[in-house]
């Protein structure tokens, strides 16, 4: 076990979740964290953002809260990085947007995807759906909703689907290279080959390759979704839905927050840095 608070001269990297962790699981709203985000940006620590959420929605929150770091995207199916933040030789971009380096791990993009959901009757997606029943579906209006839609390699599915459903889904995705995975409030279909635990990793060998010295990875998240981030990392923090009640997860030296999302996140970072 790694004792905590992490010395303030050492590196210390901060992967986190965002619905339900970093911002809150109904409003989307990510104020009880600044107070957190400042703490880390003070420190120099990198908040490195991995979510289910698409690249303009994590543009948009990290403009909103005043940070400019590399972060993952719809569920580990990529990766952005800043231009100049690391070495220009640690990695090798797919394409740049927005200056931004995008790095693909997924190994089809959304069209492809939507053409074999196409084949599951019934089924609803992201899509699918008219604005107006996204808007009921999701709380999100406007350009949010608008940012929502933008998938380029998962879909998301407003389907309740109960656990033989999604068992038997999962199977007949396999063939095509796509699997299921559950976030807070809903399933996404993503590329089989990726996680957000791989696409961690493959962010953590960079910081290694870059620092002076080997940083602190630390992680916080609230549901299944996270599992492979958080036993990918040093110090893992599981933060409790709104229920009051931790996500089902095994891993070793599971930090348990006491306290419901963007609360939890900001205790997670208070027992880092002790600030
Ligand atoms: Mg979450």
């Amino acid at each position: 076990m790694i004792p905590l608070p992490i010395p303030s001269g050492r590196p210390l990297v901060v992967f986190t979740d965002l619905d339900g962790t970093l911002i809150d699981h109904h409003t989307y709203d990510p104020r009880e964290s600044l107070a957190a985000v400042r703490i880390l940006d003070q420190r120099g620590a990198a908040l490195v953002f991995c979510s289910s959420k698409t690249f303009a929605e994590q543009i948009f929150l990290q403009q909103q809260i005043g940070i400019c770091q590399p972060f993952i995207f719809e569920n580990g199916s990529a990766a952005a990085v800043p231009g100049g933040f690391f070495a220009e030789t640690a990695y090798q971009a797919t394409q740049r947007e927005a200056a931004y380096d995008i790095v693909r791990f997924a190994h089809a993009g959304a069209a492809e995807l939507r053409a074999v959901l196409a084949g599951f009757k019934g089924l609803k997606g992201f899509a699918d759906v008219s604005d107006a029943e996204l808007a009921a579906a999701t709380g999100l209006s406007g350009a949010a909703l608008q940012r929502a839609r933008e998938r380029r390699f998962t879909e998301t599915l407003l389907s309740p689907l109960d656990e033989t459903t999604a068992g038997s889904l999962t199977r007949m995705l396999r063939p095509a290279g796509f699997t299921l995975s559950r976030g807070g409030r809903f399933y996404t279909v993503q590329s089989a080959r990726v996680n957000k635990g791989k696409a961690v990793c493959w962010m953590m060998d960079i910081f290694r390759r870059t620092s002076p010295q080997i940083p602190f990875f630390a992680a916080v998240g609230d549901s299944p979704n996270d599992a492979r981030m958080l036993e990918t990392v040093d110090l893992p923090f599981l933060v409790q839905g709104p229920d009051r009640t931790w996500a089902k997860m095994d891993i070793p030296h599971l930090i348990k927050i006491d306290a419901v999302g963007p609360a939890g996140f900001s205790a997670a970072v208070q027992m880092l840095s002790n600030a």
